[in-house]
């Protein structure tokens, strides 16, 4: 293509697959923000429409859902946790260790949903049939008969603070014994 000249070849329209349109849509690329330099991956409407609250993208709180990852990753593990959610275990993980401020709505619901389906089936399974997917692959399960068979025997993050903190105070030494 010769320099100087308009590029016939350029469309000046992008496509955007974004949530304030049902379908992926063609916008002009004057529909588009630019962030950084570049124009943004979905459209004006849609990155103003992520930003709306009461949606399905807008986000929550993350305390209010931490205690619901928590519970399902101590009974199930994080890769059974992972499917039952429908979200990646890096995902979870990321949850797990970095505590972050904000979720996704949307991925709030999901939490909220897998922990009131496992509250409601009360189950109890052994920690080498959930690895093994048994339920999956038709195996039958391992009987529980021990502690160290399930993933975590606390639940709720209320008990394994009390845990931590019994565990802290072992730690530190009577500090009116040492005086007297
Ligand atoms: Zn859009």
């Amino acid at each position: 293509m010769p320099r100087g000249k308009p590029n016939p070849r350029r469309i000046n329209a992008k496509l955007c697959f974004g949530p304030s349109h049902e379908n992926p849509t063609w916008k002009n690329i004057t529909d588009f923000n630019i962030v950084k330099g570049r124009r943004w991956y979905e459209c004006k409407s849609c990155h103003a429409h992520r930003r709306k609250t009461r949606t399905n993208y807008s986000r929550v709180p993350f305390e209010r859902v931490g205690f619901a990852i928590t519970e399902l990753v101590n009974r199930l593990g994080k890769a059974e946790a992972s499917r039952r959610i429908g979200i990646s275990k890096q995902q979870i993980s990321h949850y797990c260790n970095h505590d972050p401020r904000w979720i996704r709505k949307q991925t709030a619901v999901k939490i909220l949903r897998a922990l009131s389906a496992l509250r409601a089936t009360e189950e109890v399974r052994h920690k080498d049939s959930i690895h093994a997917g048994a339920y999956l692959r038709g195996i039958p399960e391992k009987k529980v008969t021990a502690r160290v068979h399930l993933y975590k025997r606390d639940g709720d993050e209320q008990n394994w603070k009390r845990t931590a903190n019994r565990r802290i105070s072992v730690g530190v030494k009577n500090p009116t014994a040492a005086r007297g």
